[in-house]
């Protein structure tokens, strides 16, 4: 099936997945490995042999898992041994939900999140601002008006006296919402008699004047007048964010809804060898018949950049009260969330993802509210019943609030939920005000997931949420809010195991992507993604997981970040 030269060597890796060697055969009849690993604490994922001592890697794969005596059989003279000295070994991670541009970017951009008071945030922007050419823009910052009190939406009034000439546009942390000052709201043309646009909404004042913050689909008024990326931009901010993955043991990440010009700069990247994250890319479902056009089907590519898939939004967050619900929010009884502009009418969202499934694209859908989410479950009923059944991978993107009915259909239609554990842990913090003492004991609800039989990938919505694996893995397993108010675990029958989890990120990342043969396990004919961590996330206390550090990342057999000796 897939071939692989290297030189020196021709490997060629038959249907069942055994290494058969052309060339340079040792006595035993095998070539040698490039790399073995050995006195490892090997966690493989891989089920026929959880647990393993040693690896032997030739070329970009894993050809045996096992004791140290049994991999040594592939010892040759050039083989390169490392001593991991009794550390974790896990599979690379797969982070199946980012944003990877943004992420980049973010790495640079103002920092918000952590303002805790509306005159922190003022103040960072105003030190930008001094900072920033003529020209430029400032963008992300990521804030969280929920660390503030009283928890108001920042205005434009409060930035406006320090951004005179600089255009201002700093997004809430889930994306949802932004604040744009004067300046910017003048270039796109936002007064008090511009009418909310479909799937959005402009934050008024009781005067009806914009107040600066634009919700979900009101955005799109000031990025329709944004400066693009220069090309170099975008390669520098990929460069930023592929250390950064690298750093964090994430050697496999889902891009969501990425313009094309990412696309065309991944593939760029991988031309060169500098690719050091494997992309998975599902551009937005509108655009679907470009990719069907010319007869792309789900998880078509390489090893390092596939496409196939499609992204679609079903309705808002639940941070910026446009999730989708069948009953009332909480704390706002005339509010039942937002559908996307994409589901205006949902008629047409169902008629776009029936033909990108029948051209054989792998669907995404971002749905979070519980009605948001059964009405796309709908139409993936609809779809198989039209396009007849098949082994498709449908995901619902961030899956947060279930209906009760909903858990068995989500099993039976194989509807994978990919979601980010690190927003339990944030959400968490006034979530149950929002929606009520019911309502959450389905929320982020992975527990009754897996018991289910539904299908789990992990991610995080990078820039949403931090990249780091680790603390994905630890909000998974803790619950632990972000305020410390919940230490033992916030609704916490839903907390899963370590090993639970660690599946989730990896081989439950990788079956979402129709990748689990390739990689996700630490199992012989795979590709040699995995990581060495500081310390064994199975044995100490589980609130320590967050500070678990990355020592080496491998590659398809090469060292990307730190290393052993
Ligand atoms: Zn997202």
């Amino acid at each position: 099936m897939a071939s692989d030269k290297k030189t020196g060597w021709r490997t060629v890796l038959c249907a069942s997945g055994a290494l058969l060697s052309v060339s340079s055969v040792l006595a035993q009849g095998k070539p040698a490995a490039d790399l073995i690993i050995t006195n490892a604490k090997i966690w493989t994922v891989d089920k026929t042999r959880p647990q393993a001592e040693a690896l032997a890697v030739v070329g970009e794969r894993i050809v045996a898992v096992g004791s140290a005596t049994e991999v040594d059989t592939w010892h040759g003279p050039q083989t390169k041994i490392l001593d991991a000295k009794g550390k974790l070994l896990l599979p690379g991670f797969n982070d199946a939900h980012v944003h990877f541009v943004d992420g980049g970017s973010g790495l640079e951009e103002v920092q918000l999140k952590d303002a805790g008071s509306p005159e922190e945030f003022a103040r960072r922007i105003g030190e930008r601002a001094k900072a920033t050419p003529k020209g430029e823009w400032i963008t992300g910052g990521n804030w969280d008006e929920q660390k503030w009190s009283p928890p108001n939406l920042p205005t434009k009034e409060l930035i406006d006296p320090v951004t005179p000439d600089t255009p201002v546009w700093v997004n809430r942390h889930d994306g949802h919402e932004s604040l744009a000052n004067a300046v910017t709201l003048r270039l796109a043309n936002v007064t008090a008699k511009t009418p909310d646009p479909p799937g959005g909404q402009i934050v008024r004042d009781p005067q009806g004047n914009p107040t600066g913050v634009l919700r979900d689909a009101a955005q799109s008024l000031v990025e329709k007048v944004r400066p693009p990326l220069t090309r170099a931009r975008r390669m520098h901010v990929i460069h930023l964010g592929l250390e950064h993955a690298a750093s964090l043991g994430v050697t496999s990440a889902q891009d969501k809804n990425p313009p094309y010009d990412d696309v065309k700069a991944y593939a760029e990247l991988a031309e060169r060898g500098e690719l050091t994250v494997r992309m998975y890319v599902a551009p937005m479902e509108t655009d679907w018949k470009d990719q069907a056009k010319i007869g792309v089907r789900h998880a078509f590519g390489t090893s390092f950049l596939r496409m196939g898939a499609v992204k679609g939004y079903a309705d808002g967050s639940l941070g910026s009260e446009t999730a989708y619900f069948f009953d009332p929010y909480t704390d706002d009884p005339k509010s039942h969330g937002l559908l996307s502009e994409e589901m205006h009418p949902p008629s047409a969202m169902l008629a776009r993802l029936k033909g990108a499934d029948a051209a054989g694209l792998q669907l995404c859908v971002h749905a979070i509210g519980d009605r948001g989410i059964s009405m796309i479950l709908d139409m993936f009923e609809q779809i198989e019943k039209a396009n007849g059944k098949r082994d498709r991978r449908w995901r619902i993107e961030h899956a947060q609030h279930l209906a009760a009915k909903d858990f068995a259909r989500f099993a039976r239609l194989g509807v994978i939920a990919s979601v980010q554990p690190y927003h339990a842990i944030d959400d968490g913090r006034w979530a149950e005000k929002r929606i009520g003492p019911d309502r959450i004991k389905r929320t982020y609800a992975f527990r009754t997931f897996l018991d289910d039989g539904v299908r789990l990938a992990f991610g995080t919505d990078w820039p949403v949420a931090p990249l780091s694996p680790m603390w994905g893995i630890y909000a998974a397993v803790t619950r632990a809010t972000l305020d410390g108010k919940n230490p033992d675990g916030w609704v916490p029958e839903q907390k899963i195991s370590v090993a639970e989890a660690v599946e989730a990120y990896t081989l439950g990342s990788a079956y979402a992507e129709f990748q689990e043969k390739e990689k996700g396990s630490i199992t012989a004919g795979k590709l040699a993604d995995f990581v060495v961590l500081s310390d064994d996330i199975f044995k100490i206390p589980p609130e320590a997981i967050k500070n678990v550090k990355v020592q080496a990342t491998y590659l398809g057999g090469k060292v990307v970040y730190g290393g052993l000796e």
